[in-house]
């Protein structure tokens, strides 16, 4: 069955100043090279509709959102965190990013396609319930989960985060509703320096120190991730995917490989298979060296494939 590919024309447009990490030639970046290696035909490509407000009120407090929106600048850049700003185009593309999950959850459990990758940006899963930070404004994942939940009836789903840092927004959104199953590696100490002692009984975080690798990473994911899950027996997968613990990106200390997110995708594959139909949406998070950004991206659509 198919691979859908959503993303939107509008997520290039959000920029927050030259030099800023989280750019518009991410997604360029990622494009191009799904293109030079043929995997571009094979995908079936979306445009991401604009989240609903009922969608993001699912995830986000009502008076959160409207603070958003009145952030929104006619011109210009307006910081609301300390690294992140919105552009005139921002809330566009905020509400493409979180509408892309929710179009990737509608595909999976209509059966029009099998795994989803959302190329886009913003990225969210440090956006918490009621606040931005991190380069994120809505949590894209919570936001397809809570509509996976809502209007598909799902019972279990399990959303998994291999980005270097720990995703905060999605834990601080989804703590003890045990319909959501959380499971996170990331380094610590790091930024944003939570996910250390959380007591949640649906959140399995796995820290990693500065410097681990591919072998770290992998026990980490067999000894705490996989048992979690395979008991979970989530109705459907949903990855924060994040590729900044990649070796060559220069956010962060953790030197994963390309395989590295190939093998992880094969093993969420696998539980997919077993309880979920093999249904799996994933959504771009990290990842800021473009190099290894693309084939990562790559590695882990290829591993879709079963490659
Ligand atoms: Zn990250």
């Amino acid at each position: 069955m198919a691979i859908a590919y959503i993303s939107h024309a509008d997520c290039a447009l959000h920029d927050m100043g030259h030099h800023h990490p989280e750019q518009p030639a991410r997604l360029s970046a990622i494009s191009d090279r799904l293109i030079a290696s043929g995997l571009d035909m094979v995908l079936h490509h979306h445009d991401a509709p604009l989240a609903s407000r009922a969608q993001l009120e699912a995830a986000h407090d009502a008076s959160y959102i409207d603070e958003i929106y009145a952030a929104s600048p006619a011109e210009g850049i307006s910081w609301v965190d300390g690294d992140t700003a919105m552009n005139p185009h921002t809330l566009n593309a905020a509400l493409r990013a979180a509408g892309a999950v929710t179009l990737g959850v509608d595909l999976v459990m209509q059966g029009k396609a099998k795994q989803v990758f959302c190329a886009v940006r913003p990225p969210g899963h440090h956006a918490e319930h009621h606040r931005a930070m991190g380069f994120c404004f809505f949590n894209n994942i919570a936001v397809g989960a809570y509509h996976a939940l809502q209007a598909h009836g799902l019972e279990r789903i399990a959303i998994v985060d291999f980005d270097v840092h720990h995703g905060n927004g999605t834990e601080d959104i989804v703590s003890d509703d045990q319909r959501l199953l959380f499971c996170s590696t990331f380094q610590h100490p790091f930024y944003p320096n939570s996910g250390f002692g959380s007591t949640a009984a649906n959140v399995v975080n796995a820290p990693l120190p500065s410097g681990a690798g591919s072998l770290p990473f992998r026990e980490a994911v067999e000894t705490h991730w996989l048992p979690r899950l395979a008991e979970f027996a989530p109705q459907l997968i949903m990855i924060s995917a994040g590729f900044d613990a990649h070796q060559a990106d220069d956010m962060a200390n953790l030197n994963l490989v390309d395989r590295d997110y190939a093998w992880i995708t094969r093993r969420l594959c696998e539980l997919a298979d077993q309880s979920a139909e093999g249904r799996i949406v994933s959504s771009l998070e990290g990842g800021y060296d473009l190099h290894a950004l693309a084939r990562s991206v790559e590695a882990h659509l290829k591993a879709y494939l079963g490659e």
